[in-house]
């Protein structure tokens, strides 16, 4: 699949649920309006839709949400995926705030998982019940452990925070290379209605890059995972870091993605909403249909966000729970 502009798609991100057991002030606002569970695609239509994808050119499907791991039978799921290798597929990856990795992690691994991304802010417990709003510190570090144990390649996602998390970053480094975990520090975007001000907690992953220069030698990395994190080997640690940088550095020209709603809406770029449906498509019709509306989906992808931080509202009233961050 390319889009108008000659960029290849070959990666999706499926978002299997939009709920959470968590409420990360970043991301949600206490009282979500979680989507009604009917509207969710079955197994059954996203293996199809995956099948289609695949035949289509996809080579890596991540899974994401809301929170992947609350969705019932997610295991099941990601061995029907994974199973879609056989068809072509390279990878299956999650995405994950980790809470239910101490009793997922082995059969993850069994079905066929062997790397995850974990989200995690702070090493502060207390920090992290204000951030998440939750008190599930200890859940995330023993789900950790269990993805260490299981054989899981562990990279932590970390949202970087003027004055929320920016002093710990350093030692954030340090944790994730004494356990040999890649890091990938992101920039917040202003996505869905939430209770931070996203303006003064905005920080510029540059700045970061040069606080963690001086206790660490940072060289930049060939590595690529084929998403948008920019990375430099750390000397010291043997491990890597990743900057993820939607506001201060646009990386949309590189874009490979669609990304999946858990009801089937598909969306060309997390920053717009242009879109098709495919939930009735999957429900009514067959391929031929399929492949009209992912074509339109290509053919109107647009160039890039324009996410901009000093704009009041957030660039889109959509939350990024709702399209699979
Ligand atoms: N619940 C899972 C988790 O937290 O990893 C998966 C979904 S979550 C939406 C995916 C990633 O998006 C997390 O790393 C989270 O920190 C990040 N995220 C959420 N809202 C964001 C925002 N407004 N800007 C940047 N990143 C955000
Ligand atoms: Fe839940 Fe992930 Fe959003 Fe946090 S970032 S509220 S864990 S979906």
């Amino acid at each position: 699949m390319h889009d108008a502009f000659g960029r290849r798609i070959n990666y999706v991100r499926l978002s299997v649920t939009d709920r959470c057991n968590l409420r990360c002030t970043y991301c949600m606002a206490e009282d979500m309006q979680f989507m009604p569970r009917r509207d969710l695609l079955t197994f059954d239509e996203i293996e199809r839709l995956a099948l289609h994808l695949v035949g289509r050119g996809v080579k890596r499907i991540r899974l994401t949400g809301g929170e992947p791991l609350v969705r019932k039978g997610i295991v099941d799921l990601v061995s029907r995926l994974t199973n879609l290798r056989e068809h072509g597929l390279d990878e299956v990856t999650l995405t994950t705030n980790g809470t239910l990795l101490p009793e997922l992690a082995d059969n993850l691994a069994a079905a066929g998982i062997r790397r995850i991304n974990v989200s995690l802010d702070t090493l502060d417990p207390a920090r992290f019940a204000e951030l998440t709003r939750r008190d599930e510190f200890d859940k995330v570090m023993r789900g950790i452990d269990a993805a260490r144990s299981a054989g899981l390649a562990v990279r932590i996602n970390t949202v970087a925070m003027r004055g929320v998390n920016d002093g710990e970053l350093p030692a954030l480094l340090a944790w994730c290379g004494e356990r040999g975990f890649d890091l990938a520090m992101i920039e917040a975007m202003p996505l869905g209605d939430v209770s931070v001000d996203r303006k003064s907690t905005h920080l510029d992953l540059t700045e970061v890059r040069k606080l963690l220069q001086e206790r660490f030698t940072l060289s930049p990395s060939i590595h690529r995972t084929g998403g948008p994190a920019r990375y430099f080997d750390v000397a010291e640690t043997g491990t890597r870091i990743g900057f993820i940088t939607p506001l201060s550095d646009n990386f949309c020209s590189g874009c490979n993605r669609i990304r999946i709603a858990a009801t089937g809406t598909v969306y060309g770029c997390l920053g717009h909403d242009q879109k098709v449906e495919l939930r009735e498509i999957l429900r009514a019709e067959g391929p031929g249909t399929l492949d009209d509306a992912l074509d339109r989906l290509l053919a109107g992808k647009p160039l890039r966000h324009d996410f901009d931080i000093d704009r009041a509202e957030p660039a889109l009233t959509r939350h990024m729970s709702a399209t699979g961050g």
